[in-house]
């Protein structure tokens, strides 16, 4: 159906089920807070946990900060979030002097950070909370905290296609995903699904980071392909996106991980993913 004659693209004062209507995902959209804004989201995402998405985002916000933008974290994966450890940070986030909005932790190197565990008394507290709560939850932490300035801001996502990434796909305004994988995963399947979701929500995918790629022996620097010869360039082909970085499984990622440094971490392997970024 095509839009009425004396359409003004507000459809919230208009019931006719047109295609402007059904295109029309800025209804969904949650608004920032007074004060705030930022210039470009960008999702991590990934077919299931434990692949590297928040080392992915975490090193990405890195060396976006590193090229002396202003970088926030939005931290979505609510009942795993990892964010506020890797960075070291262990107290609960700030509000404003009215007591109406969040205030993000900032990082060593200036990164502004939100995560759920930063509003739980205790870090080893749950996160009981059902569905909608929870998507909620992910809402606020855009619309109700102040994000002052913010050039890229990436959300790290629960793994899946779930509640979460629809709440974000519909809530923020993406401007581009990143989907990590690892060798191991049914990749081609898995990245579908991805895939696929991005395309139905009208978001660009700026490709593929294969993390766990390969080992290098520390010996002789030769690269060992512990899960196997990587898939990720034929799976890159398929849907027709690019690999942005192949990163290797490093015992210091994990050690710098675990004790709060991830922002000492050298990253080049990310340059190529940080220049798509830039270039959004
Ligand atoms: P996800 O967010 O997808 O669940 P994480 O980023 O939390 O995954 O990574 C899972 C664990 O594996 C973390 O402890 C992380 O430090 C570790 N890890 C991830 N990638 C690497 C890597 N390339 N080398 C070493 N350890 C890694
Ligand atoms: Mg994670």
């Amino acid at each position: 159906m095509s839009e009425p004659e004396n359409c003004t693209h507000d459809c919230g004062s208009c019931s006719a089920n047109c295609d402007s209507r059904k295109m029309d995902k800025s209804s969904f959209l949650e608004k920032l807070s007074e004060g705030s804004s930022v210039k470009k989201v960008i999702g991590v995402v990934s077919g299931k946990g434990g692949v590297g998405k928040s080392l992915v985002t975490s090193l990405l916000a890195c060396r976006m900060r590193a090229k002396n933008y202003r970088v926030g974290i939005l931290d979505a994966d609510i009942t795993g979030p990892s964010i506020p450890r890797a960075f070291g940070i262990h107290g609960m986030a700030g509000v404003n002097p009215e007591g109406t909005l969040l205030m993000p932790a900032v990082t060593a190197t200036g990164i502004e950070i939100i995560s759920s565990n930063m509003v739980l008394e205790h870090e080893t507290d749950p996160v009981i909370w059902r569905g909608p709560v929870i998507a909620g939850a992910v809402k606020q932490f855009w619309g109700e905290t102040l994000w002052e300035n913010i050039d890229y801001m990436f959300v790290d996502m629960p793994p899946g296609t779930g509640d979460v990434p629809l709440t974000v796909f519909q809530s923020l305004p993406v401007d581009g995903i990143i989907i990590v994988t690892s060798p191991q995963e049914l990749v081609s399947m898995i990245v579908g699904k991805a895939v696929n979701m991005a395309k139905k929500m009208d978001i660009p995918i700026l490709g593929l980071v294969e993390n766990m790629s390969y080992l290098e022996c520390p010996d002789c620097g030769k690269k060992i392909s512990l899960f196997g010869e990587s898939k990720v360039k034929e799976v890159a082909k398929e849907y027709d996106i690019p690999v942005l970085a192949r990163i290797p499984i490093r015992p210091e990622i994990a050690k710098a991980v675990d004790e709060g440094v991830v922002e000492y971490v050298e990253s080049g392997f990310l340059d190529k993913a940080a220049a798509v970024v830039e270039d959004i």
